[in-house]
């Protein structure tokens, strides 16, 4: 499993599992602080005994700034299959009080299935509210939770 969470700036694009959502502001952070990638990035190495994103993609190397996160998913991927996994399925959570995110979860669970060669059938996006409790639910930021399974890697 994987966490991640950024919060809002001003400036920023806001995209979420590789989909640029409109809205007035993105989120802060080194790449382009995509979360949900981030948090499901986490649960592929942690599954497979790979570390995490901050070990694999560090925020002090300057190859990782403003990155699409959608090519540090692409790397992780390959990483895995070089241990002989690749994921079988997924399924991520969005907690965001605004804007919101259910017109934008098709295109979502199609980046992602894309991006890991998988089915869309294997790709699960959800979103919720925090309604108005803690920092997602007071507009603060994005959290993001995602669950993999793995398959071993076809030969
Ligand atoms: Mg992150």
């Amino acid at each position: 499993m994987g966490f991640d969470s950024h919060r809002f700036a001003e400036g920023r694009p806001l995209k979420l599992c590789g989909v640029k959502v409109p809205f007035g502001k993105g989120l802060d952070g080194h790449s382009d602080a995509d979360a949900p990638i981030h948090a499901l990035i986490d649960a592929m190495l942690g599954a497979s005994g790979l570390g995490d994103i901050g070990e694999v993609f560090p925020d002090t190397d300057p190859k990782w700034k403003d990155a699409d996160s959608t090519a540090l998913l692409a790397e992780a991927m390959g990483m895995l299959l070089q241990v002989g996994w690749m994921v079988g399925n997924c399924d991520i959570t969005i907690i965001c009080e605004k804007p919101k995110l259910g017109p934008h979860k098709l295109a979502m669970r199609e980046k992602i299935a894309d991006v890991l060669g998988l089915d869309m059938s294997a790709v699960s996006v959800k979103a919720k509210t925090a309604e108005g409790m803690g920092f997602c639910g007071n507009g603060e930021g994005v959290a993001a939770y995602a669950v993999v399974i793995l398959d071993e890697a076809e030969e």
